[in-house]
């Protein structure tokens, strides 16, 4: 045994070209930056054109390589166009991140087909449509990596969001079974859980309910949204080649 101290973890994707989606604003914009940062080239995905245009040039201003797909997560023809744009353009996909989300909170009662139906085709659907677009690609390269963005509602429950929580929890379901199914290709497919975070989809709570949130979490403040995307690029990064199937919690403590 060399007793050289190891040195820190260094995430170097160069050559890897990655697409995250909901890449427009908040977390997925973070993850989008990180990932490039760590080299790979990123296709970022959401439907707002005018903000993705924004996360691409940050990624191109800071010296990295980037495009802005305008994509509908829930449309099936689109998804599969997003990828066939990479793959044409890149000619590899190594990453897949499934971060589109949205939120319709309202108490069971009162809870419109809509509400569910929206955040059911936005969460679960999405991140069906996408990776099972990658899959042959990825299966014929016998590599990937597929993270998708749960939450830790889809573990615990949170009241207001049946429909929320239900699309993250089947998110992690198939997460799971997924990576029992592509383990052998040498693909990965894990999912990250985030608590609350300082976004634009928390700062909609308003600042009544997120101080009190924020005396139930044990690190007492709201999480910002690179620590999710450093959770991603740790499962993106070869140190995380035998993590498989698995949900990292990263939310201050609320649910230790
Ligand atoms: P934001 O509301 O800030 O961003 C959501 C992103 O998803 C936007 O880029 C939006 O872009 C995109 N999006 C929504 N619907 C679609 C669609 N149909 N097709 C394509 N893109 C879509 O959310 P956050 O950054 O806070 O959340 C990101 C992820 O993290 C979500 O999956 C969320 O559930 C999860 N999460 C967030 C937590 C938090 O506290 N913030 C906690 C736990 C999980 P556009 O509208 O332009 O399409």
């Amino acid at each position: 045994m060399n007793d050289k101290p190891k040195q820190a973890l260094q995430v170097d994707l160069s050559g890897q070209s990655a697409i995250v989606t909901g890449a427009s604003q908040g977390i997925g914009r973070a993850i989008a930056l990180m990932l490039a940062g760590a080299g790979a080239k990123v296709a970022c995905v959401a439907r707002s054109v005018e903000k993705l245009t924004e996360t691409a040039e940050m990624i191109r201003r800071a010296g990295g390589t980037a495009e802005a797909l305008a994509c509908d997560v829930t449309d099936s023809q689109s998804v599969q166009k997003v990828v066939d744009e990479v793959l044409a353009k890149w000619d590899k996909l190594q990453i897949l991140v499934n971060n589109a989300g949205v939120t319709r909170d309202t108490l069971i009662p009162r809870m419109s087909d809509e509400d569910w139906d929206t955040v059911i085709n936005t969460n679960l659907r999405g991140t069906f449509l996408f990776t099972r677009a990658v899959t042959r690609p990825m299966m014929q390269a016998r590599y990937g990596r597929v993270i998708n963005i749960a939450s830790v509602s889809g573990l615990t429950g949170n009241p207001g969001q049946a429909n929320y929580s239900a699309s993250k929890a089947g998110v992690i379901a198939m997460t799971r079974t997924v990576a029992k199914e592509l383990a052998g290709r040498k693909i990965t497919i894990n999912a990250v859980a985030p608590g609350f975070i300082e976004t634009e989809m928390t700062q909609a709570m308003g600042p009544a309910i997120l101080d009190e949130v924020k005396k139930r979490i044990p690190a007492k403040r709201l999480g910002q949204a690179d620590e999710i995307a450093y959770g991603v690029l740790f499962l993106a990064s070869e140190a995380a080649a035998y993590i498989n199937g698995q949900v990292l919690v990263i939310d201050g403590g609320l649910c230790a």
